[in-house]
């Protein structure tokens, strides 16, 4: 049963469209339950019912007219109670309802499961039988476990179904992922495509066709002298057997096989790329489905063979340079920061990616450069999408593909309310973090760029107060060396003096990997990261350390933090090292100021051993981000459990309070660095609590430093005994919010969910 159901669950998967995707369901269940009748209903939203979308059975005229409400007739009843209904005497039922166009009156016994994902009931999933017999408890198991399997499945499938009528009818769609830089843009899509990657090729239509075909037989060329190359220089090693495998390839090339195929397609208007990944994919998708091991091997073959063509056809696009229009939507399965590199800054309005999380090393870029971003998107038909009209909205990880005249209307408003609060907070940004009542926060920035990215904030923070030391290191092809990092650190040393720097040791591990030092575990959150790596690698952090003391002979405004700490005895490692590098550096006479040394308060393990810490150290500073995710046991990029992740957690907002008094009975300096001191509630609620110095991205720092400016610490503290009163976190929202829109400053709240 469990090959049945996993061969079903791929097939599906590999569906190319939502109507192909729901055939294969009827039909592969019916044969595999042996029933007369399989029919999928989806549930249509907008009309609020159940609409019968596929069957094997029932008449196929009635696909798409029959309609049934929650509750009403059988399979409303299984949508709306969202659980399994079995008869053996359908029709005896009293919800029974009869639709004359399904012929159903010829079946007795009905099976019907809701297909639920993420608690919403996406459709039901019925089976018939002519028989007068009660499904058994394992055909009822087996139709749940199916229905929970393909739930995933066909949430993408629905997206991607959404996006393919967009082509014809020119409707819009609105996507879902990762809010990871906030903003709003609107633009034209520009998608990269990874080399070689059939699934990316975007759907491109040309009008010169010869030329297209001439370009596809270069290609073809090139694929074949280069297979014929590798046949003779195996020739001696391997057998007859499979040397003929290099026949079959140049047979597959032929003119009578997948280069007629594509050609065909090239003369149908498709561009060589779009007709090549077509015809392969549909090719690889036959094969895969046949019961047959030789012919699935062959599938590989075929794969193969079009991503060599591919390579081919893309390197000589790549020669011609790319025109990027204004407000250019970046958009791929993965960008990187080089692609990043490629656009001129002021055409890149967004970025829109399917991999890649809140904390992956793009998304800290797009919020360090406070351009708008939306990971995380799998279910983005990337091949559909170039030079469509998008919206991005960042604040809410929200994607309208082709949105409509109403829809881009409300979001120029939106962006044009942005801009003008933006412009008016101008004139305050280089006015201290002061509220009404003469209580002074330190404002400062969190980064990990170049200097030349962020050297003009310097007026406008008290500091840095963190760099992230792990982004200069995703840059390299390999550990930055001892003079490289002496450079770049002395470079942010420099050019924020006399501010302090608050440089923290390389923080990977987790979600963040560097390319030449990948870490693969099955629990990253809970595995190798930050100070446990460097500290297992003394080689790595001394260097970093060599680097960073030397950077600040003169400055003395160098402060160390380290991230991950979850024990004492971390804090007293790290200090050994950095007596030892003190040592060795004053021996070749480089003059040394001991620079202050923090721990990140990010493990909760740490809330409880404040007092040992701070016996070894000279300040905290609190990463919410982490304490977050760790407190409430939610992985902070995981899309399953992301409702879950809220920084105003009743519990987390106690964790941050508790850590605020605490650093004051012991007399130490601490700091907020996570996201939630970016927002201006968020900071307010930290000022109330005794926070006196918050560190956030950029773009953040307008409207904190509005929000302080305009409310009393006083204020603040009555705001802080209000949340941590709230049961629960929406009521903290709901006070929060109220709070802001009574002190007239709900306009620096991000938009909100409508
Ligand atoms: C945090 O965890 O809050 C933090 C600032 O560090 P990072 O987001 O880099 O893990
Ligand atoms: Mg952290």
């Amino acid at each position: 049963m469990l090959t049945v159901l996993r061969r079903i669950v791929q097939e599906v998967n590999s569906a190319t469209s939502l109507d192909s995707a729901l055939s294969i369901i009827v039909r592969r269940i019916r044969k595999a339950m042996k029933t007369d009748v399989c029919s999928v209903y989806l549930l249509d939203s907008e009309r609020q019912c159940f609409v019968l979308m596929d069957t094997i059975g029932l008449n196929a005229s009635a696909i798409g007219h029959v309609a049934m409400k929650p509750g009403e007739g059988l399979v409303g009843l299984v949508g709306s109670r969202e659980e399994p209904l079995n008869l053996e005497n359908a029709p005896a039922h009293p919800h029974f309802r009869y639709f004359e166009e399904t012929g159903e009156e010829r079946y007795s016994s009905f099976l019907g499961v809701p297909i639920i994902h993420q608690r919403k009931v996406l459709g039901v999933l019925v089976v018939q039988q002519r028989d007068n017999r009660r499904f058994d408890e394992g055909e009822e198991a087996f139709l749940i476990t199916m229905a929970a399997q393909l739930a995933g499945v066909l949430v993408q499938a629905l997206a991607s179904g959404a996006l393919a009528r967009l082509g014809e009818f020119e409707g819009s769609a609105v996507l879902s992922g990762v809010a990871a830089s906030p903003g709003l843009a609107i633009g034209e899509a520009h998608v990269v495509v990874p080399p070689a990657d059939l699934n990316a090729v975007p759907d491109r239509r040309v009008t010169d066709i010869e030329a297209e075909v001439g370009r596809f037989n270069q290609a073809i060329r090139g694929v074949r002298a280069d297979i014929q190359t590798a046949s003779e220089r195996l020739a001696s090693r391997i057998s007859a057997q499979e040397q003929a495998l290099f026949d079959v390839y140049q047979q597959m090339l032929g003119e009578h096989s997948l280069g007629q195929e594509v050609e065909k397609r090239i003369r149908e208007g498709w561009s060589a790329s779009s007709a090549l990944a077509k015809v392969v994919k549909r090719h690889v998708q036959y094969l895969e489905r046949v019961d047959d091991d030789y012919l699935k091997e062959r599938a590989a073959d075929i794969r193969d063979l079009g991503r060599r063509v591919l390579g081919y056809l893309q390197q000589e696009s790549a020669m011609e340079p790319v025109v990027y229009p204004d407000n250019t939507i970046l958009v791929g399965d993965e960008i990187s920061a080089a692609q990043l590199g490629e656009i001129p800054r002021d055409k890149l309005a967004a970025l829109v990616a399917t991999r890649g999380s809140s904390t992956s090393h793009v998304a800290i870029l797009a919020r360090a450069m406070g351009i708008p971003a939306v990971l995380g998107m799998n279910d983005l038909p990337l091949s559909r999408l170039a030079h469509t009209r998008l919206v991005v909205d960042g604040h809410r990880g929200k994607l309208m593909v082709r949105p409509d005249a109403e829809m881009e209307s409300r979001y120029v408003t939106l962006i044009n309310e942005e801009r003008a609060l933006t412009r008016m907070l101008e004139d305050e940004q280089f006015l201290p973090g002061e509220t009404e009542d003469g209580h002074s926060v330190k404002l400062m920035v969190n980064t990990g760029l170049s200097l030349e990215a962020v050297g003009s904030l310097k007026a406008k923070v008290d500091g840095v107060g963190l760099y992230r030391t792990e982004v200069p290191f995703m840059m390299h092809q390999r550990f930055p060396s001892e003079q490289e990092q002496l450079r770049l650190y002395r470079d942010q040393l420099e050019g924020f003096a006399p501010h302090p720097v608050v440089m923290r040791t390389l923080d990977i591990g987790g979600d963040k990997d560097l390319p030449y030092f990948p870490i693969e575990e099955d629990n990253p959150f809970l595995g190798w990261r930050g100070i446990r790596v460097t500290l297992d690698h003394p080689e790595v952090l001394m260097v970093q350390l060599r680097a960073m003391l030397r950077a600040a002979e003169g400055l003395n405004n160098l402060r160390i933090l380290l991230p991950m700490v979850s024990c004492v005895e971390e804090v007293l490692s790290v200090l050994k090292l950095m007596d030892r590098v003190t040592e060795e550096l004053t021996h070749d006479g480089v003059k040394i100021e001991r620079p202050l040394v923090g721990v990140m308060i990010e493990v909760p393990a740490v809330l409880y051993q404040l007092d040992a810490l701070a016996q070894l150290v000279d300040f905290f500073s609190v990463g919410s981000n982490d304490l977050t995710q760790y407190l409430l046991a939610v992985d902070r990029n995981n899309a399953r459990v992301s409702s879950l992740y809220d920084a105003c957690h009743p519990s987390v907002l106690r964790a941050l309070d508790h850590v605020a008094r605490e650093s004051k009975r012991l007399d130490t300096p601490v700091s907020v660095c996570g996201e939630l001191a970016g927002d201006p509630a968020g900071a307010l609620m930290l000022m109330g609590m005794g926070y006196t110095a918050l560190s956030m991205n950029a773009p953040n720092l307008p409207r904190v430093r509005a929000a302080i400016r305009r409310v009393s610490l006083e204020s603040a503290t009555t705001l802080v005994q209000e949340a941590l009163a709230q049961p629960t976190p929406a009521l903290v929202h709901r006070q929060l919010n109220q709070r802001m829109s009574q002190w007239g400053l709900s306009h620096l709240m991000p938009p909100r969910e409508e």
